[in-house]
C-alpha cells in the first residue's frame, strides 16, 4: 500500500503533523503501527503468536480490511461514534483557524 502523489495532494500534511505532535506516547505507538501497516490484528496476532486470528466480534477473519468494515453492532456504534468525533474536532480546527486562534 502507498500513497500516489495524486492522493499525496490532497492531504492536509501540516494538520498530520501538529496532530501528531500533540499526541503522547502511548497514544502515538498505534498511530505510527497503523501508518506502517503493523496494526496488531487478530490475523497478524496469529502469524506471530497462533493466536485466534478471527475477529472478537463476528468471528469473522480479522485483517486490516475487517477492521473498518465489521458488521458487528459493536464495531458499527464505535466507528459511528469515531466518525462523530472527527467530525466535532475538524468543526472546532476549522472554527479556530478562520477566528485567527491557534490550533
Ligand atoms: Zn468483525
Amino acid at each position: 500500500m502507498c500513497i500516489t502523489r495524486a492522493k499525496d495532494a490532497t492531504i492536509a500534511w501540516d494538520l498530520f503533523l501538529d496532530s501528531i505532535n500533540q499526541l503522547n506516547l502511548a497514544k502515538l505507538v498505534p498511530v505510527l503501527k497503523f501508518i506502517n501497516n503493523e496494526w496488531g490484528t487478530a490475523t497478524r496476532m496469529h502469524k506471530y503468536f497462533n493466536s485466534n486470528p478471527k475477529c472478537p466480534m463476528c468471528d469473522l477473519e480479522e485483517n486490516m480490511e475487517h477492521v473498518f468494515s465489521c458488521n458487528s453492532t459493536t464495531a458499527k456504534k464505535t466507528r459511528h461514534e469515531a466518525l462523530k468525533l472527527i467530525k466535532r474536532v475538524l468543526s472546532k480546527t476549522i472554527k479556530t483557524s478562520h477566528s485567527g486562534g491557534a490550533l
